[in-house]
């Protein structure tokens, strides 16, 4: 279904990213998260994409399983590193193909052998260059919806570490909206503040489409350790910080603290009329269900046996 419908019906979105598994094992347990999940009837899913080489394909896969064998709306995402126009082309013909309404547009992580790459070389440079392409090729009638594919894009709300001047990054993220997109989601952060404030900065730069914040709960110290290197720069407030050493080395602890804590921000999102909300799950559906039960958001039907 096209962004813009979802949007449309009303209420704040929810929604669960999900990333390709690459082995049979970590495949069986993101079906079991699936199907716990998919109870909760979330607004639509979204799936990651890998720096390159051929992760990339396990992305077509599961959006096309999630597709055809459940009743979830699965939005893939897609970057510009390492492709060129043929290779942007022919993904968008195959998911326009499948009906697949949405894509997430993103500049894309550089891959891990740093050595073989580069950016120079990719056809679009920035994730506005990706926004005005997919569009193009939206308007040129290649999707089955007459508007094309509902377009998202990445947002920042402590700043984008490659980008220091913060004047000029919120042009950069215009720079996407005018371009086509139809609404942002944002990068995880733990202080609703800068939250609230990246959507006022939002607002007073043009940029007027609906904001959805990116929540990932600490579950474990060796994940948050993860998380602090992938999403470089995110901050981890005093008060987060404190709670997690009173948890100490005590596994179960750590986790209730993590989601306690993100269930806290959900909850001040929704007071404060977030126009959504996606859950980064790691493939995990139990810190997202303790959320949605803290919040009172109720299962929508009982999960298949
Ligand atoms: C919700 C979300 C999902 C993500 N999913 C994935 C994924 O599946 N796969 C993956 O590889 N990565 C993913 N990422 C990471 C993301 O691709 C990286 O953080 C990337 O560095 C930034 O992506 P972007 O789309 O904001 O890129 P861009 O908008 O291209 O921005 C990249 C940098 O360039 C700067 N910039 C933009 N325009 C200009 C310009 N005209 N001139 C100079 N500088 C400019 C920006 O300020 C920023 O610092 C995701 C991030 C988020 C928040």
């Amino acid at each position: 279904m096209h962004i813009q419908d979802i949007f449309a019906k009303g209420g704040p979105t929810l929604s669960f990213e999900f990333f390709p598994p690459k082995t049979a094992e970590a495949s069986e347990a993101l079906y079991e998260t699936i199907s716990e999940l998919e109870a909760y009837e979330p607004s639509f899913v979204s799936v990651t994409y890998g720096a390159g080489g051929s992760t990339r394909e396990l992305t077509h896969d599961l959006v096309v399983r999630l597709k055809t064998t459940t009743s979830l709306d699965p939005i893939p995402h897609l970057t510009c590193v390492c492709h060129q126009e043929s290779d942007i082309s022919s993904i968008l013909e195959r998911y326009a193909e499948e009906g697949v309404g949405n894509i997430l547009a993103l500049g894309g992580d550089p891959p891990r052998d740093l050595r073989s790459y580069v950016k120079a070389n990719d056809a679009f440079q920035q994730a506005a260059d990706l926004v005005r392409y997919i569009k193009r090729f939206s308007v040129s009638g290649n999707h089955p919806d007459r508007r094309g594919f509902g377009i998202g894009v990445a947002g920042f709300p402590e700043g984008h570490p490659a980008t220091p001047n913060r004047l000029k990054e919120m042009d950069y993220l215009k720079a996407k909206i005018d371009a086509g997109a139809d609404y942002i989601v944002t990068q995880l952060f733990f202080s609703n503040d800068d939250f609230h404030d990246f959507r006022d900065r939002c607002a007073l730069s043009g940029i007027h489409v609906p904001i959805i914040a990116g929540i990932m709960p600490v579950t474990s110290t060796k994940g948050m350790e993860r998380m602090a290197d992938l999403a470089a720069g995110a901050r981890f407030p005093a008060k987060l910080l404190r709670a997690l050493r009173r948890a100490g080395d005590d596994a179960d602890s750590v986790e209730k603290v993590g989601i306690h804590y993100a269930t806290e921000q959900c909850s001040d999102l929704l007071a404060h009329d977030v126009a959504g909300i996606h859950f980064y799950t790691l493939n995990k559906s139990h810190a997202t269900r303790e959320i949605y039960a803290s919040l009172g958001l109720r299962v929508a039907r009982p999960a298949a046996v």
